[in-house]
C-alpha cells in the first residue's frame, strides 16, 4: 500500500534551484552583493535590515566576522536568502572580554534587566510576521509552528523578566557570632549557549532569556543552518530593547571551531547545549578536564505506550501528532509506538489513515501540514533507516522521498535488531512495536539508552499512572503525546537524553545560577588557637 501523500510536485521547483546552485562559486564579497540584490526575503525584512544589517555578527554592535561567509538557504527551494559572517576564534576572545566587562553592571541592576526583557516581548510581538517568515523559510517549518515558537519565546522573555526582580535565596539559621547568614543564588558570569536548527528561535530563547534575567551575560552560537532565526533576529530584538553593550552576543560559526572554542573559553563559566547526543558526549569530554559545568539537553527515542483498554482512535490521533509535527524533527517526538497486541492492528491502520491525509510541500507558499526536512542528507538518513526495516521484514507504508521531502511513513512489525527499533530517526516516521502485556510494554519502553519524554494511553488512569511510574524518563504524559513543553515546567531528560539539568519554571534558577553562602559578623572571628603573650599582639620572629 502506498500513502496518498500530496507533495504537489514541489521537488520539481527544488530541482530547478539545485541546478542553479551548481554554478561556479563567486568570491565571498561579490556573492554577498549578489544576494542582497536578488533576495526578496531580506528586502522585506524590516527588523533585520532596519540598522542596515548585511550579514554581521553581534557584540555591543554589529561587526564583520573574519571567518568564511555562510549562505542562508531556504530549505524548501534551496534558494539563498542571505549570507552570514562566521567569526574567528580570535574574535571570540574579544567578544568574551566584552561579555566579561559587561557582567558587573548587568548583574547589579535587576530593574534594567526586567525592563529590557519586557521591551523585548513587545518588539518580538510587533515583528511576529517577519520572524515567523524567517522560521518558515530558514527551517522548513509550517507557519503554525513558527507562530508557536514566537508565542513561547515571548513567554520565556516575560518569565525571565519576573526572574530578574524576584529574590532567589534563603535566610539561614545563624551559627555562633554571625549577624546574618544567607544563601544566595548568583549568576555564573558569562553563559555560552549552543543551539540546534529544529526549533531555532525557541530553543535559543529558553536559555538566553533566563540566563539574562538572572544576571548573566550571554554568548550565543546558533546552528549555521538557522543562524538568522536562531541568533541574528534575537540580537536585533534585544538591541532594539536597549540591551547594554556586551551583555548579549551572537557568534555564528562551525560547531567544531567556534562551538568548541566557546566551551573551552576561560571566560565562559557555564555552557548550555541543546543538540544531538553524539555532540553532547564530545562537549562533556571537552568540559570535564576544565571541571566546567555543562547543561546538556540531547536526543530521545520516546515511547508512546497504548494499553489494551485505551481509546484507540484518540491514541492514534495523539500518535500522529506526536510523530509527524515538524516532520518528526523534535527531540520529544514519538520514537516508538508501543501498542498492546490486542489493539495493534486497529491502531496501525488508524495511524496510516491519518498519515495519508497529511499534505507536504513548501510551507511558505502551500497550505501544508509538513514541510521539508532540514536538508537532503538528513532525509536520506531517515530513508536508510526505513529501508533497513523493510529489508529485515517490517511492513512499511509511505511514499517516495524527493530530495529533502520525506513523506509521512508508518513502519509496523518493528523488532530489536532493526535500526528503527533503537536509533533516533528525527524524521516523519512512526515505528510501531507490538507488546504482549503492560509489563512487556514497560520493558520495551525502557529498552533504550534515552530517557527524555513518554506518553501512556489507557481508559484507567490508575493503570496508566502505574505504567508511567515505571518508565524511565524526565517527562511523562497520560493520554497525550510526548511533545509537551512550556516555560513554567521543568523540561529535560535522563540517560543519553541529557546531563540531568532542566529548563523551565523553578529549574531555570537551578540551571543559570549557583549558590553562594554569605555570612556577616560584627566582630572578627578569632577561632580556637591560643592568643600570643604580648599584649600588643605583636610577636617577634627573630
Ligand atoms: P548537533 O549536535 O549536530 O548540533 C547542535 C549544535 O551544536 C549546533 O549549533 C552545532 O553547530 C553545534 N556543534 C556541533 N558540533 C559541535 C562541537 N564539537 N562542539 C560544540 N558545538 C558543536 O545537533 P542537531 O543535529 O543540530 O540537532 C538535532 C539533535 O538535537 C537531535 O538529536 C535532537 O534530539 C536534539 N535536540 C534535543 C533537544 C532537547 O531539549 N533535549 C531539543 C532539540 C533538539
Amino acid at each position: 500500500m502506498v500513502l496518498n501523500v500530496r507533495v504537489k510536485c514541489l521537488y520539481c521547483r527544488t530541482k530547478a534551484v539545485q541546478r542553479a546552485s551548481t554554478r561556479p562559486a563567486r568570491s565571498a564579497r561579490s556573492r554577498r552583493l549578489a544576494v542582497t540584490n536578488v533576495t526578496t526575503a531580506i528586502k522585506k525584512s524590516v527588523l533585520l535590515t532596519a540598522r542596515g544589517w548585511t550579514g554581521e555578527a553581534y557584540s555591543g554592535g554589529w561587526f564583520r566576522g573574519a571567518g568564511d561567509q555562510m549562505p542562508v538557504i531556504e530549505k524548501a527551494t534551496l534558494s539563498q536568502l542571505a549570507v552570514v559572517d562566521q567569526i574567528t576564534t580570535a574574535q571570540l576572545d574579544q567578544v568574551a572580554e566584552r561579555a566579561r566587562d559587561a557582567r558587573k553592571g548587568w548583574a547589579a541592576d535587576p530593574q534594567l534587566r526586567r525592563s529590557v526583557l519586557l521591551r523585548a516581548c513587545e518588539i518580538l510581538e510587533a515583528n511576529r510576521g517577519e520572524v515567523v517568515e524567517w522560521i518558515v523559510r530558514e527551517s522548513g517549518s509550517i507557519p503554525a509552528k513558527g507562530n508557536g515558537e514566537v508565542t513561547d519565546s515571548i513567554a520565556e522573555l516575560a518569565n525571565a523578566a519576573d526572574l530578574a526582580t524576584e529574590e532567589h535565596g534563603v535566610i539561614l539559621r545563624k551559627g555562633g557570632t554571625e549577624l546574618t547568614s544567607v544563601a544566595e543564588r548568583v549568576p555564573y558570569g558569562t553563559v555560552g549557549i549552543i543551539t540546534p536548527w529544529n526549533v531555532p528561535l525557541l530553543l535559543a530563547m529558553r536559555s538566553v532569556a533566563p540566563a539574562l534575567g538572572l544576571g548573566n551575560t550571554v554568548i550565543l552560537k546558533p546552528d549555521n543552518q538557522t543562524a538568522i532565526s536562531g541568533g541574528i533576529l534575537i540580537a536585533r530584538v534585544l538591541e532594539e530593547a536597549g540591551v547594554p553593550s556586551g551583555v548579549f552576543n551572537v557568534v555564528p560559526g562551525a560547531g567544531t571551531v567556534i562551538g568548541e572554542a566557546l566551551i573551552l573559553h576561560p571566560l565562559v563559566g557555564l555552557v548550555s547545549f541543546t543538540g544531538s547526543t553524539m555532540t553532547g558526549r564530545r562537549i562533556a569530554s571537552l568540559a570535564a578536564p576544565l571541571l566546567k559545568k555543562v547543561a546538556l539537553e540531547l536526543g530521545g527515542k520516546n515511547p508512546h505506550v497504548v494499553l489494551a483498554d485505551a481509546d484507540v482512535d484518540g491514541a492514534a490521533a495523539s500518535g500522529a501528532w506526536g510523530t509527524f509535527q515538524h516532520q518528526g524533527q523534535v527531540c520529544m517526538a514519538i520514537g516508538r509506538h508501543i501498542v498492546d497486541s490486542e489493539v495493534v492492528d486497529r491502531y496501525t491502520s488508524n495511524l496510516v489513515a491519518r498519515a495519508a491525509i497529511l499534505r507536504q510541500g513548501d510551507p511558505f507558499v502551500d497550505e501544508v501540514e509538513l514541510g521539508p526536512l532540514i536538508n537532503e542528507r538528513q532525509a536520506a538518513h531517515v530513508e536508510e533507516i526505513v529501508e533497513d526495516a523493510r529489508a529485515r521484514g517490517a511492513v512499511v507504508v509511505g511514499g517516495e522521498r524527493h530530495g529533502a521531502f520525506m513523506p509521512p511513513t508508518v513502519i509496523s512489525g518493528v523488532v530489536p535488531g532493526m535500526r528503527a527499533y533503537g536509533e533516533e530517526i528525527f524524521g516523519p516516521v512512526a515505528v510501531v512495536i507490538a507488546a504482549k502485556s503492560d509489563e512487556d510494554a514497560i520493558r520495551i519502553a525502557n529498552d533504550t539508552e534515552y530517557g527524555l519524554s513518554a506518553s501512556v494511553h489507557s481508559a484507567d488512569l490508575l493503570r496508566a499512572n502505574s505504567v508511567a511510574d515505571r518508565i524511565r524518563s524526565g517527562m511523562v504524559h497520560i493520554n497525550a503525546q510526548p511533545i509537551n513543553d512550556n516555560p513554567w515546567s521543568p523540561m529535560g531528560g535522563l540517560g543519553a537524553s541529557g546531563s540531568g539539568g532542566r529548563f523551565g519554571g523553578p529549574a531555570n534558577v537551578e540551571m543559570f545560577t549557583t549558590w553562594r553562602w554569605r555570612t556577616t559578623r560584627t566582630v572578627p572571628e578569632r577561632g580556637f588557637f591560643p592568643e600570643p603573650k604580648s599584649q600588643s599582639g605583636h610577636v617577634s620572629l627573630d
